[in-house]
């Protein structure tokens, strides 16, 4: 049988710090390499939602404050019901550093005033003006997901934002090294259903390749409505590339 998915991407133009934009072509190359037929749906301000509800598969990258704040009111007022809709129906997504700000309760920036969030994830976000200094570096980390529990993440982060797990919202991971949601809690990230949210920047994917197949399965189990096992396919350079990270913050893999 011959499968297809629709990859959504949201506001390429605006939320694509840091590389994110390697997210996207890995999961787009880790699919066709076993025969999988991918779409990529760019979403803008003009998107119909009627093409977002075809979205199989969900990502959002990164931005500045500025990009946040113009893009918010789009996001939340004319896309939120049908995005909330979406991850409710356990479409995967993989959202990096400023969009699961936007994803959470709210996001209050150092300068500006507190945006609004769509509520997915129970997180609440401030950047303290009286902490201002920006949470940099590189990070490791041990993936709280049960499919991928306690497999090493590695990757690179850049925020401002501190955010703070709510009630019995669950971390992405656990931090080993490196400062993760807010620099205090070593929690890194957050999930809700088969949505994750995380600060990991780099592009993640490339260097972590199980999270790239752990949202393909995942797509694909939803659309086709059966289990699915991927083919493997050789990660020996990727496995050398989270080597390389792990070996620079002193954590032998
Ligand atoms: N505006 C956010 C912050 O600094 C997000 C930054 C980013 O996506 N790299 O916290």
């Amino acid at each position: 049988m011959k499968y297809n998915i629709t990859i959504g991407w949201l506001y390429p133009e605006l939320m694509s710090t840091y590389g994110d934009r390697g997210n996207i072509l890995v999961l787009q190359k880790r699919a066709q390499w076993r025969g999988i037929e991918v779409k990529i749906l760019p979403i803008s301000f003009t998107t119909p939602l009627s093409s977002i509800n075809k979205i199989d598969l969900l990502f959002g990258g990164g931005a500045q404050d500025k990009e946040q704040e113009i893009l918010i009111s789009d996001l939340r007022d004319k896309k939120g019901t049908t995005i909330k809709n979406l991850i409710e129906k356990n479409i995967p997504s993989l959202f990096v550093c400023g969009s699961p700000q936007l994803m959470g309760n709210f996001y209050e920036p150092a300068v500006g005033k507190r945006i609004k969030g769509l509520g997915i994830f129970n997180v609440d976000t401030i950047h303290p003006e009286n902490e201002n200094h920006r949470l940099i570096g590189n990070i490791i980390g041990k993936i709280q997901i049960p499919e991928l529990k306690n497999e090493l993440v590695v990757g690179f982060e850049n925020h401002g934002g501190r955010s703070y797990l709510k009630d019995s919202t669950l971390p992405f991971a656990k931090v080993i090294k490196g400062f993760g949601n807010n620099g205090h809690d070593k929690t890194e990230g957050m999930i809700y259903k088969n949505a994750i949210g995380c600060y990991f920047h780099g592009p993640l994917l490339p260097k972590n390749p199980k999270i790239a197949d752990f949202l393909l399965k995942k797509a694909l189990e939803v659309k086709y409505n059966k289990k699915i096992t991927l083919d493997e396919l050789d990660d020996f350079l990727e496995s050398k590339a989270q080597k390389a990270i792990a070996n620079k913050l002193g954590t032998a893999l």
